[in-house]
């Protein structure tokens, strides 16, 4: 009889225990939880300039947010960018958000501080029960820098003057590290290039003035800081008229019938389209479509000049077309198309070896539609030469070749009737007048006495 007692309250005291003990334990242990709320911040540049957004995404997955609270200090200076309390959903459960993401708007000038090291802080905690009901908290110190101010600007380099389809140089040095820099001729933008000088703050930048572009397009340097601070300088620039000359040529039936069934696979096929009208979709739309394929091979470039003196021509040739000639294209007695020459025509005998024009990497090797076999090579600094209609080619991507290696040999691959070379110079993606750079003279007056001079007024320092 005794023992049936104890055994019954044993099982009470067992029943006891799972129903309210354990599940209260559970629920006290879960409510303990210190999992940390998570913080993701996603400000661009650890410089603040005059007005930035960034934004934050927070989340506590258990316990849920109970407070963010961000700030921006400086030399005891703060200012509170943003203070949240997050509901709760009760006491015994927790927080009613789990994640949320906040955008700010920050600008440090407006706020009453001045340019400097500063500091953005986040404390985020959440509803758990740790730390006498403080809860979980998850803090960050990220160190910033305030730059409201533009960089300034020096022009190093003196008198630039420079041809319609010609080159030049400007050498200029930023206050500050620049994000971006470079000079803007009319609607195009020419980068700038460190590295050359020891002071990492001295750009030099090749730029171009295109064959259609006037001498009254304006010139000007343009700088932007690691905090987004732009500024815009002026130089001293001369520009000059330069004629090109009118080229009629003749397309003879005979020579759509040789060229134009290389092209059937790189225009849209339509056997409706006549030997003349396929001519012209080549000698518009894939000539366009390969001169994007040229600017965006152009668009990296070696941060140094590999290049010495002046560039080699190809030996014992003569000159069969210019740059830049406007060529109108005739057929049967009737104009048809008009199209701008970028390049020099130079014929030697058939399947010459062509040299490298200058030390440089080869970065283009291949069948470049109109082009045919095309060779291209930076020489760094965004300098290129461009080699096309070639019979075979002899280098590969990468090669590094000096002046005067043999990169292949010429032919009339592409839109070529006859043997030749088709030579172009490139700053960036703007074909120059390749005249100049076979120029000791012209390289001396415009790009190394500009170095020279450049360079002494820097040690005078
Ligand atoms: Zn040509």
């Amino acid at each position: 009889m005794r023992s049936e007692k104890k055994s019954r309250k044993f099982w009470f005291i067992a029943i006891l225990c799972l129903i309210i003990v354990l599940p209260a334990g559970w629920y006290l242990w879960s409510r303990l939880e210190k999992e940390k709320p998570t913080l993701n911040m996603n400000l661009l540049s650890p410089h603040l300039g005059q007005s930035q957004v960034f934004s934050l995404v927070v989340s506590d997955a258990k316990s849920g947010l109970r407070r963010l609270w961000v700030g921006l200090l400086k030399n005891g200076q703060e200012a509170v960018l943003h203070d949240e309390k997050f509901p709760s959903a009760g006491f015994f459960k927790g927080g009613k958000v789990h994640e949320t993401s906040v955008k700010i708007q920050l600008a440090p000038e407006v706020l009453g501080f001045s340019d400097g090291d500063a500091i953005l802080r986040t404390v985020i905690s959440d509803y758990s029960w740790r730390g006498w009901w403080k809860g979980n908290i998850t803090y960050t110190e990220k160190n910033v820098k305030i730059d409201t101010r533009p960089p300034e600007i020096e022009v190093l380099s003196r008198a630039h003057n420079i041809s319609q389809g010609g080159a030049g140089l400007v050498i200029f040095r930023a206050s500050e590290t620049c994000s971006k820099s470079g000079v803007q001729v009319g609607d195009h933008f020419y980068p700038g290039h460190a590295g050359f000088f020891k002071d990492s703050n001295v750009y030099l930048a090749f730029i171009a003035l295109g064959y259609q572009q006037g001498t009254d397009t304006a010139i000007s340097l343009k700088v932007t800081d690691l905090a987004g601070n732009e500024a815009t300088g002026g130089l001293n620039y001369h520009l000059r008229k330069k004629s090109f000359r009118q080229d009629r040529l003749n397309i003879r039936d005979s020579f759509l019938k040789q060229k134009m069934p290389y092209f059937s696979s790189q225009i849209p096929q339509d056997s409706t389209l006549s030997l003349v009208d396929k001519f012209l979709k080549v000698n518009r739309d894939l000539r366009e479509a390969n001169y994007q394929t040229i600017a965006d091979v152009c668009h990296d470039t070696d941060a140094k000049i590999h290049w010495q003196d002046d560039f080699l021509r190809l030996p014992k040739s003569a000159t069969r077309a210019k740059f830049a000639d406007h060529r109108v294209y005739i057929y049967k007695g009737r104009e048809i198309d008009r199209q701008v020459h970028m390049g020099v025509d130079l014929a030697s005998v058939a399947r010459s070896p062509i040299p490298a024009a200058n030390t440089g990497i080869v970065i283009f090797a291949e069948f470049l539609g109109i082009y045919g076999k095309t060779v291209i090579l930076d020489h760094g600094f965004g300098l290129f030469s461009m080699y096309a209609h070639l019979s075979n080619i002899g280098v590969k991507v990468g090669d590094q070749l000096s002046k005067g290696d043999i990169l292949g040999r010429t032919g009339l691959t592409g839109l070529a009737g006859g043997d030749h070379l088709h030579f172009s110079v490139l700053i960036h993606d703007t074909f120059v007048n390749p005249v100049e750079w076979w120029d000791m003279k012209w390289i001396q007056h415009n790009v190394l006495s500009k170095i020279e001079q450049a360079g002494s007024e820097i040690k005078r320092e």
